[in-house]
């Protein structure tokens, strides 16, 4: 079936919400992220990309590449309310919403050419978001979600771009490699010295030969040099989430065995989210009493996830809820409000280090398994979770109960 799909991207997101909140900072070099020592580049303004700054390397050498730069610390909460205001006004009026990460989404809007008019509809949109919210947004229209993500980034910044029916191949043709979506700089890398640095030359190799070289990955980039990509729009739903819970052999009042259980469950919770590359905005605790009464109580946050930031959210919900002293038969956590990416958005505060020991920590998980490394508070917990993605198109995890 023939598609239209619509990708949307916020320009320089968090530098763009930064100049709605301090109009003296347009038109001037920003960086946004880490300001500490160790600190790191989340966004940096096109003012500052003619001296090499770019987002994820150091602040400090960013500073020394341009030091006439303004660095703000960030904000994830302004920028999560900003993320949902575009989100709200995109679902009342597409049909197919994926929201991508926190300022990128995907529409489709197949059929709707017959009746309106696909690249209208998509501008009339971009007005829209721009006068209800004042931050600048590109968007690229095409048969599928490759083409129109790379036509986005080449209308970038604050335009748009169609790239008609047919006219796949011959737009990507004259473009870097480097700007089809999934191959990274490592692939990159391995590219050009095979000689692959444009699309056009990728487009023009036999698919075996793609193969043979990068395995099942070489078909996808063939594919997609060709403008081929029949991946479907992932809907949005505010309610998808991830959760874990315990019910306990012998009901509990031990306050050191629930905290336990609990921060245990939150820290490999968010352990799925980062290994999903995914964020979340509500935390909810739940408790059952040994007369089955169930109680649930939920906090709104900053997209993030992050344990320093996860773990005491869950304690604190815990601490609010727990407050008649019965014996409890079952504890539960749930993450909600999932998105895309940013994860690096609750790290303003902290330094690179923080990054890092996630990375490191993550790094193990991955390889041995999700309970070979742990925080020691959480090491009394036997059997929390699985060491697995709940992303890939899999229902969210329902536990079984297990006991003691
Ligand atoms: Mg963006």
């Amino acid at each position: 079936m023939e598609r239209t799909i619509l990708h949307m991207d916020l320009d320089t997101f968090f530098v763009s919400c930064e100049r709605l909140l301090d109009s003296r900072l347009n038109n001037r070099p920003i960086l946004v992220g880490g300001t500490g020592d160790r600190g790191v580049v989340s966004a940096a303004s096109y003012e500052t990309r003619t001296f090499g700054v770019h987002s994820g390397m150091p602040m400090k050498m960013a500073r020394m590449l341009c030091p006439e730069a303004v660095v703000i610390r960030g904000n994830a909460g302004t920028y999560t309310q900003y993320s949902k205001m575009v989100t709200e006004i995109l679902k009342e009026r597409v049909p197919v919403l994926e929201k991508a990460s926190v300022d990128e989404f995907y529409a489709d809007l197949s059929g709707m050419d017959k009746f309106f008019g696909a690249y209208k509809f998509a501008s009339e949109l971009r007005t829209t978001i721009r006068h209800e919210t004042g931050l600048p947004i590109s968007f690229g229209l095409s048969v599928n979600k490759t083409v129109s993500k790379v036509a986005t980034n080449e209308a970038k910044p604050n335009n748009r771009l169609k790239v008609d029916k047919g006219y796949e191949k011959l737009f990507l043709a004259p473009l870097s490699i480097k700007k089809i979506p999934m191959v990274g700089d490592k692939t990159f890398q391995r590219l050009c010295n095979l000689g692959l640095k444009r699309v056009a030359n990728v487009q023009q190799m036999p698919i075996e030969a793609m193969e043979s070289v990068f395995g099942k990955n070489g078909i996808v980039i063939w594919k997609r040099a060709q403008g081929v990509d029949n991946s479907p729009i992932v809907e949005y739903h505010e309610r998808k989430s991830i959760s874990s819970e315990r019910t306990y052999g012998r009901d509990t009042t031990d306050m050191q065995k629930l905290k336990t259980s609990l921060s245990a469950m939150a820290e490999q919770l968010a352990y799925q989210l980062r290994a999903g590359n995914k964020v979340c905005s509500c935390v909810t605790v739940k408790i059952r009493y040994s007369d089955f009464n169930t109680y649930s109580k939920q906090l709104r946050i900053p997209y993030t996830a992050a344990d320093h930031i996860l773990i005491p959210k869950t304690m604190e919900l815990f601490q609010r809820l727990y407050d008649r002293r019965m014996l409890i038969r079952l504890v539960g956590v749930r993450f909600s409000g999932l998105t895309g990416g940013h994860y690096q958005m609750s790290l303003f505060e902290d330094t690179s280090k923080t990054a890092n020991l996630y990375q490191a920590m993550d790094r193990v998980r991955n390889r041995f398994g999700s309970r070979m490394v742990m925080r020691a508070a959480t090491m009394g917990a036997k059997t929390i979770g699985g060491n697995f993605n709940p992303f890939n198109g899999e229902p969210p995890i329902v536990l079984a109960h297990r006991t003691q």
